[in-house]
C-alpha cells in the first residue's frame, strides 16, 4: 500500500492511531498521472485515492479530492484539460485521502456525499480548521441524480461495505462507475468500523451494486493504477463472500481472530491478479497495520456476528 493512501486514512481516523512512519516532506513534488477513459472522463492518479475528472456542457465535475495539499495540484492540472471551470465536486466516502483536497477547491462550488458520509466527514479535524469549507452541501441517501442527458451522473447508496456512506457514482452515457474504496483494488478491502464500515455485509453491498447498475464496462477504482470490468466486480463480490465464509467458520469451530489471522486465509485459485494474503510476521511490524489488520478485520466481524 502506498504510503500516502496510509497517511490519508491515519488522517480519517484523527490521529487515533500512532503513526511511527515519517509523512512525506512538504515540498515533496506532487505528481498527478492523467488517464483518458473517454473523450470527457479522465483519471488523475497520485497523492491518495483516485480522482475522476467529467467535463460537461456547462463545467467539470471532480469525484474525490484526494490527501492534504492535493486539491490544488488537481484544480492546475483540470486547467490543462479544459477552461471550462470546477462546478462540483463528489466524494465517494470520508477518508482523509479522498476528500482532504476538498478544502482548496472553491466554497462556492457544490459538494455532494451520501448523507452517512457527510456525517463522517463533519467529525473530521480538516473540516473544523477550514470552517466547513469543503463540507458536503448536498446529500442523498439511496439514489440521486445530477445533470441529464450526456451529462447525466447517477449517485447509488446499496448498503455498508469499507464505510457506511460510499457512494457509488455513474456516468451512464460513458457507461463507467467511479467505485470510490469499497472495490479499492484486488485484495480484501479496508474495513473501517468506527466509520460504520462492514465485513459482514460488504459482499451483499458489492453484489447489490452488481445487480441494481445496469449498463456499465468500466470502473475506476479507489486506488488501482489500472481500471477493472463490470465483470471483476462480480468476482470482487465472490472474493468478498468466499472470505466472509472462511472466517465464519473459523470462529465458529472456536478459534479467536489472532489465531485464524496467523493461519491466514489461502486464496482460492481462481481469483486470479489478487494480491496473496500476508501471513502474520514474528515480529510486529514498525507501523501497526490499518485497522488491525486480518486479525483486526474478523474481530470486526466477530463483534457484527454478535450484534
Ligand atoms: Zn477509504
Amino acid at each position: 500500500m502506498r504510503r500516502g493512501m496510509v497517511l490519508g486514512v491515519l488522517l480519517a481516523l484523527g490521529g487515533l492511531v500512532a503513526v511511527k512512519a515519517q509523512p512525506p516532506a512538504a515540498d515533496a513534488p506532487k505528481v498527478i498521472e492523467v488517464e483518458k477513459v473517454k473523450d470527457n472522463l479522465y483519471v488523475l492518479r497520485g497523492g491518495g485515492g483516485n480522482t475522476a475528472v467529467f467535463i460537461t456542457a456547462t463545467g467539470v465535475v471532480v469525484v474525490d479530492a484526494k490527501n492534504p495539499g492535493w486539491g490544488t495540484p488537481i484544480l492546475n492540472k483540470i486547467k490543462e484539460l479544459t477552461p471550462k471551470p470546477v462546478t462540483t465536486l463528489i466524494n465517494t466516502h470520508t477518508h482523509g485521502d479522498h476528500v482532504s483536497g476538498n478544502v482548496e477547491f472553491p466554497a462556492t462550488i457544490d459538494f455532494i456525499a451520501q448523507e452517512n458520509t457527510k456525517a463522517n466527514m463533519e467529525k473530521m479535524q480538516i473540516f473544523k480548521e477550514h470552517n466547513g469549507v469543503g463540507m458536503a452541501k448536498r446529500t442523498f441517501k439511496d439514489k440521486m441524480t445530477v445533470g441529464k442527458g450526456p451529462d447525466q451522473i447517477d449517485l447509488y447508496y446499496f448498503g455498508p461495505g469499507h464505510t457506511n456512506g460510499d457512494a457509488w457514482v455513474v456516468f451512464p452515457a460513458l457507461r463507467v462507475v467511479h467505485s470510490g474504496d469499497i472495490f479499492a483494488n484486488k485484495g480484501l478491502p479496508l474495513i473501517d468500523s468506527d466509520n460504520g464500515g462492514s465485513v459482514l455485509h460488504i459482499h451483499e453491498s458489492l453484489n447489490k451494486a452488481f445487480n441494481g447498475i445496469k449498463n456499465v464496462d468500466t470502473i475506476i477504482n479507489g486506488h488501482t493504477p489500472k481500471n477493472t470490468t463490470w465483470a471483476e466486480l462480480k468476482e470482487f463480490a465472490d472474493y468478498n463472500q468466499d472470505f466472509l465464509k472462511w472466517a465464519q467458520a473459523g470462529l465458529q469451530a472456536g478459534k479467536t481472530p489472532q489465531q485464524l489471522a496467523d493461519e491466514g486465509w489461502k486464496v482460492p485459485e481462481k481469483y486470479t491478479g489478487y494480491q496473496p494474503m500476508v501471513q502474520a510476521p514474528k515480529t510486529p511490524p514498525a507501523t501497526p497495520p490499518l485497522f488491525g489488520g486480518l486479525a483486526g478485520r474478523i474481530q470486526t466481524l466477530q463483534k457484527e456476528m454478535k450484534k
